[in-house]
């Protein structure tokens, strides 16, 4: 059977790319065209508070500046907010999901011992036990939509996933407690969306940065309760700065637009870090 290797970079359009976003994409990118595969480009455009148009035009300038080609248009996230909407139905259909009124400051007022998920503090329930009359005659209040983890996880068994450096990985979805679907300001959360755009799309391989790789627990779930397919997935260490520091464009990274507008060139640039060799100031995180 002809396998075709499918692929994708999912930035979120809230700033500027720097250079742990390049290497990131250039992994992705790579990892299909030398194998003859396709690879894809997606916005992760629904946060509209902090999503804007220029960051869409900086990506796309960005990543020709750097080389990289992708097939077929950028799919836009805030063009599939029905699927998100589907989705969510069916998981409310199976009884899976709660209205969740708190808001931030509650619920870190309700954690006396803090108890750490991989995302931070653990959601402690509270809503979860309301019951439905009570959720109901609120449902005009602000929430978002949680998943009642316990359940979820009790049906789907335990499950597991495969990644190319870490090996088989058995989900623990539970450390993430019942994380949020479908935002108070937004129709869907990073981890919906996420999965169920990887399956639309077709992706095969997700290449991606490790601070993912604990969220992918979560994906596997989703992925099990919506009858979807399991990608391979290949988590790749973080770039740093020479403090071991992880890059990030609040702590001054460079964007790639400020290299090239001191005269970097972006071919040479891609063509270092495909090689491994890291602009001054970077390093490869160890883990
Ligand atoms: N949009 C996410 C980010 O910019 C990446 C999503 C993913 O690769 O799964 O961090």
């Amino acid at each position: 059977m002809n396998f075709v290797i499918v692929t994708r970079f999912a930035p979120s359009p809230t700033g500027r790319l720097h250079i742990g976003h390049a290497a990131s994409a250039i992994r992705a990118h790579d990892h299909a065209r030398t194998r003859g595969g396709r690879f894809l480009l997606r916005i992760e455009d629904i946060d509209g508070t902090r999503s804007r148009p220029e960051f869409i035009a900086g990506i796309e300038e960005d990543l020709r500046w750097l080389g990289l080609t992708w097939d077929g248009p950028a799919l836009r996230q805030s063009a599939r907010l029905d699927a998100y909407t589907t989705a969510l139905d069916r998981l409310r259909g199976m009884g899976l999901l709660y209205r969740c009124f708190c808001t931030r400051a509650e619920i870190a007022a309700s954690l006396s011992a803090p108890h750490g998920g991989p995302d931070g503090p653990l959601y402690p329930g509270t809503c979860r036990r309301l019951s439905a009359a009570e959720a109901a005659a609120r449902a005009a209040e602000p929430h978002c939509w949680r998943i009642d983890m316990a359940a979820a996880v009790a049906r789907t068994g335990p499950l597991g996933w495969h990644d190319a450096q870490a090996g088989d990985i058995t989900t623990d979805p539970l450390a993430h407690g019942d994380v949020v679907l479908a935002r108070k300001d937004a129709p869907a959360s990073y981890h919906l969306a996420v999965t169920l755009d990887d399956a639309w799309q077709g992706v095969t391989d997700v290449v991606r940065g490790a601070d993912l790789f604990a969220a992918t627990d979560v994906h596997r779930l989703l992925q099990a309760l919506l009858g979807l397919p399991t990608p391979r997935y290949h988590h790749h260490p973080l770039l740093t700065d020479a403090a071991g520091k992880r890059l990030a464009k609040r702590d001054g990274a460079p964007t790639l637009a400020a290299l090239r507008d001191r005269g970097t060139d972006g071919i040479a640039l891609a063509d270092a870090l495909r090689a491994g060799r890291l602009p001054d100031g970077t390093a490869a995180a160890s883990a």
